[in-house]
């Protein structure tokens, strides 16, 4: 016996007049008096079978027991609908199967949410994820998703690089998350931790000589979870050795073009452009800057050094948006709100509305300081100031949600964009410890390798990162090889020289026995996917993800263990889990 000749997504006009046999789920059912319709649907499509009584009273008699998603086996001859029963709206419209033998393989019970309801509840989705994943979309995502990983796969071994596994039960990675750790056994009160990212392995397989390595790794951040952050998240993880910058993007170039030409038919122009963080910062308040629109940061500093108005004079930093619009009290005062929120101490503006300006600082401004802005009727100049830093962040932000508001950004655009020397430090919560802004494993770049110990602040990195329409895809950078360079790296970063041996002692020993130079980079398989995608929700391109709380709503996992093994293992829990 075959289960089925054809798929339901091949039922087309040139197959009318043959028998064939299908297999799928019962997608809708309707009884029309006598005639009952069942859309079937199997990974391709869907294809109407029509069940007549007269012709086949047997199935007819079945047919009526039917319900929502039974597995069902549907023999007959394939027929052209009757012209006015044509559905357009259907790629197999045309055609429908007159049933002859029908077969339930397999039943359903009652249904917890129907598969074409929109906004269902998401833990209720996630709870039933078998039935969720059977829905359109998330079918298109995931598929999606694995053609992408495919093209990746062969794009990165055409280019000579090698598939290295690395251990998930390892030692702390530092990546800047929290480590999720796992208990040992067989040595009592000792504990893995999950990798945050196989970066030192990786590093490893230069030193051991296999010179090219990729992996799609999967890597565990302990992190308070967000719409676009999960706790285990997929990456490409690439390393080279005697590492050449130029070829290490243009694979990365090659690699992006052919997904989003296999996969959306999109042809993307390369060499993306590229630009320093300095830039970015300046220019768009931010280090991942969304280039699809304008609407960039402007300067106000230096003409506002000697103003009446002390909010100015006092600043770091005084920098503005021109904003395409004139909004009125109501508006300015929600923006004003968000940019608090931010950590702003208040938005000032100004508004050129029908020659007349609007604002409560313009009575404090000078003739050269208005100058200086040089507004234009029916523009709103926002302002912001405060540190540097925090300028950034609040333009920078509302930027984006101006940009989202006025309707300015092209959604259906993709801009790429490599952004490049990065501070190599930066300081615990601004004033506290140095730690590192990409990794401690990054090289300073050319100019600061002797001398960043003296200037944290202002050394430079060799990392990039990679930027699509606002989204981090990802990041990497060039590595230091030389283990006295390493040493004073995490010197700066107040690693004691005990701590330096007990965490990192055996990158030490491998840096020196004749590691050569290298560099990598890696790129989110979740985040690519949801660009991709067009998706918001980085769940909605995960088979199986957790919920915002960590928490597996389908298995219930993660779930208590008995007595027997925590006794095993010599944990003694402070409180019983609620
Ligand atoms: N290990 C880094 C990360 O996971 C990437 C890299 O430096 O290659 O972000």
């Amino acid at each position: 016996m075959t289960w089925r000749t054809h798929m339901c997504g091949d039922a087309r006009a040139e197959l009318v007049g043959e028998s064939i046999t299908l297999a799928g789920w019962a997608a809708r059912r309707r009884d029309h008096g006598g005639l009952v319709f069942i859309d079937l649907r199997d990974r391709t499509g869907v294809t109407q079978l029509v069940i007549n009584p007269e012709h086949a009273p047997e199935a007819a008699e079945l047919a009526h027991g039917i319900r929502n998603e039974f597995v069902l086996r549907a023999a007959g001859k394939l027929v052209a609908r009757s012209p006015e029963t044509v559905n357009p709206a259907m790629p197999t419209g045309e055609v429908e199967v007159a049933v002859e033998q029908l077969e339930i393989v397999s039943r359903s019970t009652p249904l917890p949410f129907q598969l074409d309801e929109e906004n269902v509840d998401e833990t209720l989705r996630l709870r039933y994820r078998w039935l969720d994943l059977r829905r359109d979309k998330l079918q298109r995502n995931i598929r999606l998703r694995a053609q992408m990983v495919g093209i990746i796969r062969r794009e990165m071994e055409e280019a000579g690089f090698l598939d290295i596994q690395t251990p998930i039960l390892f030692k702390p990675t530092p990546e800047g998350a929290r480590d999720f750790v796992v208990p040992s056994r067989l040595q009592p009160g000792r504990f893995y931790a999950l990798p945050q990212s196989p970066q030192i392995l990786k590093q490893l397989t230069m030193v051991a000589g296999f010179d090219r390595y990729y992996q799609i790794a999967i890597c565990f951040r302990d992190e308070d979870l967000r719409a676009d952050r999960v706790q285990e998240l997929t990456q490409l993880d690439v390393e080279m050795s005697f590492p050449d910058q130029e070829l290490l993007f243009a694979l990365m170039e090659r690699m992006f073009a052919r997904i989003w030409r296999e996969c959306l038919g999109i042809e993307i122009e390369t060499p993306f452009p590229r630009m320093a963080f300095a830039e970015a910062d300046r220019r768009f308040g931010s280090d991942k800057p969304d280039t699809r629109f304008a609407l960039e940061v402007e300067d106000a500093t230096e003409p506002t050094r000697g103003s009446q108005f002390g909010v100015f004079a006092g600043a770091e930093a005084v920098r503005f948006l021109r904003v395409p619009k004139t909004f009125s009290r109501g508006e300015l005062a929600k923006l004003e709100e968000l940019a608090k929120e931010w950590g702003a101490k208040g938005l000032a503006y100004l508004v050129y509305d029908g020659g007349e300006l609007r604002s409560p600082i313009a009575k404090f401004l000078s003739e050269e300081e208005l100058a200086a802005f040089a507004g234009r009727d029916g523009e709103t100049l926002l302002f912001a100031a405060d540190t540097w830093e925090l300028t950034s962040r609040v333009l920078g932000a509302l930027r984006l949600h101006l940009g989202r508001q006025l309707g300015l950004i092209d959604e259906g655009a993709f801009t790429f964009l490599w952004v490049n020397d990065f501070p190599m430090f930066e300081r615990e919560g601004g004033d506290g410890r140095w730690t590192a802004v990409h990794h401690p494993f990054t090289r300073p770049t050319g100019e600061w390798q002797e001398r960043f110990a003296d200037d944290p602040g202002s050394a430079l990195a060799h990392a990039y990162d990679l930027i699509v329409s606002g989204n981090e895809l990802g990041g990497g950078s060039f590595r230091i090889h030389e283990p006295e360079l390493q040493s004073k790296v995490f010197d700066l970063l107040d690693l004691m020289p005990e701590e330096q041996r007990a965490k990192f002692g055996f990158l030490l020993d491998a840096l020196a026995m004749g590691a050569p130079p290298h560099g990598g980079i890696a790129l989110g398989i979740d985040r690519m996917t949801m660009v991709l995608a067009g998706e918001p929700n980085l769940r909605d391109v995960i088979a199986f993800p957790k919920n915002q709380a960590g928490v597996d709503p389908m298995s219930s996992a993660p779930s208590e263990v008995t007595q027997e093994q925590l006794d095993e293992l010599g944990i003694r829990l402070i409180e019983p889990p609620a």
